[in-house]
């Protein structure tokens, strides 16, 4: 059953590799189907043998509805977040470069320039350790949770929630972009963060008036 879906989210953890935001087996997407299903990964298959029948369905409650292979080592995660916020319907889980080196340091991301201030409209903000495998990622995740829709999880890497897949995907490529340009300029001295207020201006304007309309 859907596979018009589950080759949707096939192609997005296609998407993570072409951009080096997953290596071999790490990393997942997930996305929620119907308001009780959730399409995610499975466990432990390397990116080149990967195919979109391999994906597993499960219930809210992490009960296995379709699919031969064990799901994600990270599905009680994804499951937590779904449970207790109704906006988000896509979850990305990297263990991306710069993002780990913001996580390996335990440190959260400023705003320091506008392509930040427009896509995420806050600080990219780190959570408590939390160990993996169980909802105790998901309690971490929920209580810094801001507006840019993604954590740094400490000691660990990202997670990334999406109001739909595209926004997940294009969250998970710019929060690496952004971890990148803003190792670099923290590694040099004084850098500052944009004022709050310019922040909130940006991403107004990005949210309502770039791009296309449809
Ligand atoms: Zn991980």
């Amino acid at each position: 059953m859907l596979e018009n879906l589950k080759k949707e989210v096939h192609r997005a953890h296609l998407v993570l590799e072409k951009y080096n935001l997953v290596a071999y087996t790490s990393g997942n997407v997930s996305i929620r189907v119907d308001n009780n299903k959730v399409i995610i990964k499975p466990s432990g298959v390397p990116y080149d043998r990967f195919k979109p029948e391999d994906l597993v369905i499960v219930d809210l409650e992490g009960n296995k509805i379709e699919g031969d292979l064990k799901p994600s080592i990270d599905t009680a995660t994804h499951l937590y977040l779904y449970r207790n916020l109704d906006w988000v319907n896509s979850i990305i889980h990297t263990h991306s470069t710069f993002i780990m080196v913001f996580a390996m340091m335990e440190r959260s991301i400023p705003v320091l320039c506008t392509a930040h201030a427009d896509v995420f409209g806050d600080e990219i903000p780190l959570t408590e350790y939390a160990s993996v495998g169980s909802e105790a990622i998901g309690k971490a995740t929920i209580k810094v949770l801001n507006k840019s829709g993604v954590v740094i999880l400490r000691k660990h890497g990202a997670l990334i929630l999406g109001k739909s897949l595209e926004d997940a995907i294009k969250k998970a490529i710019f929060a690496e972009e952004v971890a990148k340009a803003s190792y670099f300029a923290l590694a040099m001295e004084n850098v500052k963060p944009l004022p709050s207020e310019e922040v909130r201006k940006l991403y107004n304007q990005y949210h309502t008036r770039y791009g296309q309309s449809k």
